[in-house]
């Protein structure tokens, strides 16, 4: 279906039909019977944990493994109210650590009041012991870093790959609360500026606000952060740098809604917007609680996967495939795509051909062709080095005209994962 979907890919640049449109219809996913949290790191056998199995939580509770993690900002809020039934590590893209928690969910909620009392008073120390998990993850501990100050926030009312329409969905239906969340910025940061990007078409229901409007054209992949701000800055993001080294944050348009409900109302927002896009391409907006096991929402739609199906976490050029239909919905699922095995472009071990397919395609003007002969030899510092490793804005657009279908992309990822990783050791080590 994909591959029908994108039939008419001949330049670099797809149609606005794909990424907006009419919105779909929202579907909200029931309470499910349990769900699992991600906490950042593993826990240490020998660690005191502050939760066990057993203990009893409620919505809006932050669940920490200890105090010091918890200072470092490695917390979840419960989405629901429970028991902890299960605390186990987990491991996720590219073999990262989390520590999962499972909860089992009561029949009757009961919202934690910590936050309401603080909410009067909004504070940059709040939204960030608070709000960092959020649904569409706020970058709110960019805020903290005083060698990187932020200067400019950009909320992206775009969203970051093909057939998603999340946070279009939010600038369409949400625009009081993103309202009460600029406001809530600009009083609890230092910025100079705020702008919120929205699709060329939305710009006339917006109305006042207090932050700058960027229309833009919602082409893929222009709609990509680091393309949005050449359009809208008028600066490229240099290779290997990231947008808070030139003082920039990117919010999604759901995130900045989460914090004004947040404070407006005192209860932290636990509740994922979603699009899940079907077999048939077919696209509806879910509701979830964070946590829930993506396997409630296909009986939502009785829908059964079948084992060589593909489920993705994201949209169809950008997205990563999971293995389990326990897999949680996170703060930053921004889309769940179901792929028929039958419209699968099967990944070969075809050699390159050097056809120059890639090459063409790459928005980042990147010798792919050579890139990915060091990619598949390991060679991820040479990659860099050499072949503009990081001037790749992570498009996909290689991956899907690669004739020999190699999966350039998933290289590419792995690459920058390994090479931070490198970096992080060699600083920790001295
Ligand atoms: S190398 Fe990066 S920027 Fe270029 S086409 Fe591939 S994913 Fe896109
Ligand atoms: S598209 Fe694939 S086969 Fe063609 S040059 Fe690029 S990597 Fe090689």
């Amino acid at each position: 279906m994909l591959e029908k979907l994108l039939s008419n890919l001949a330049t670099p640049r797809f149609g606005r039909e794909y990424i907006g449109g009419t919105l779909p219809g929202l579907q909200s996913i029931p309470m499910p019977q349990k769900v699992t949290l991600l906490l950042n790191g593993s826990a240490n056998p020998k660690e005191q944990l502050l939760i066990k199995e057993g203990d009893a939580v409620n919505t809006g509770q932050k669940l920490s493994l200890s105090e010091e993690r918890e200072e470092n900002g490695a917390y979840v809020i419960s989405s629901v109210t429970g028991t902890i039934s299960a605390i186990y590590p987990f491991t996720g893209d590219f073999g990262r650590t989390y520590t999962a928690i499972d909860i089992d969910t009561a029949t009757t909620e009961t919202r934690d009041e910590q936050f309401n009392s603080l909410k009067e008073d909004p504070t940059l120390e709040t939204a960030i012991a608070y709000l960092s998990g959020l649904p569409g993850n706020p970058p709110l501990a960019l805020f903290s870093n005083a060698e990187k100050p932020i200067r400019t926030i950009i909320i992206n009312g775009l969203d970051n790959d093909l057939l998603v329409a999340t946070n279009q969905y939010f600038v369409v239906t949400e625009m009081d609360n993103i309202k009460t969340g600029v406001e809530i910025l600009r009083k609890i940061t230092a910025v100079d500026r705020i702008i919120i990007v929205v699709p060329r078409d939305y710009v006339s229901g917006i109305g006042e606000i207090e932050a700058d409007i960027a229309a833009v054209d919602a082409q893929y992949p222009e709609i990509l952060p680091h393309n949005i701000i050449r359009h809208i800055l008028g600066q490229e993001v240099p290779a290997g740098k990231n947008f808070e080294d030139l003082g920039i944050a990117f919010f999604s348009a759901e995130a900045v809604a989460s914090i004004g409900e947040a404070f407006e109302s005192g209860e932290i927002p636990v509740t994922k917007t979603l699009t899940f896009i079907d077999k048939r391409g077919e696209r509806t907006l879910v509701e979830a609680k964070i946590g829930t096991p993506i396997g409630d929402v296909f009986k939502t739609y009785s829908i059964s996967p079948k084992d060589k199906d593909r489920l993705i976490i994201g949209g169809p050029m950008r997205g990563s495939c999971i293995y389990s239909e326990n897999h949680p919905v996170l703060p930053d699922t921004d889309a769940l795509f179901v792929q028929d095995e039958s419209d699968i472009a099967r990944v070969s071990d075809y050699p390159c051909i050097n056809c120059g397919e890639c090459v063409r395609i790459c928005p980042a003007r990147i010798s792919v062709n050579m890139l990915i002969r060091f990619l598949e030899a390991g060679q991820y510092e040479s990659a860099a080095d050499q072949y503009d490793l990081y001037s790749c804005i992570e498009c996909g657009l290689c991956s899907f005209v690669c004739v020999s279908k190699i999966p350039i992309f998933q290289y590419i990822r792995l690459a920058k994962y390994e090479l931070s990783r490198m970096n992080t050791a060699e600083a920790t080590n001295g």
